[in-house]
């Protein structure tokens, strides 16, 4: 269901404010924002 991707270019992650590093996998979170896979899921998690 979770569209994900691998990066293809390093950036920050605006949900945990680390490093993507290329190659790492990365989704759209629900403001269309690419994070972390882990952290799309965990801001997917809110009440
Ligand atoms: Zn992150």
């Amino acid at each position: 269901m979770v569209n994900s991707m691998k990066a293809r270019f390093a950036s920050n992650c605006p949900s945990c404010g680390e490093t993507m590093k290329v190659g790492k996998e990365i989704v759209k979170n629900s403001d269309e924002k690419w994070v972390h896979k882990h952290c799309a899921e965990d801001s997917l998690d809110l009440p």
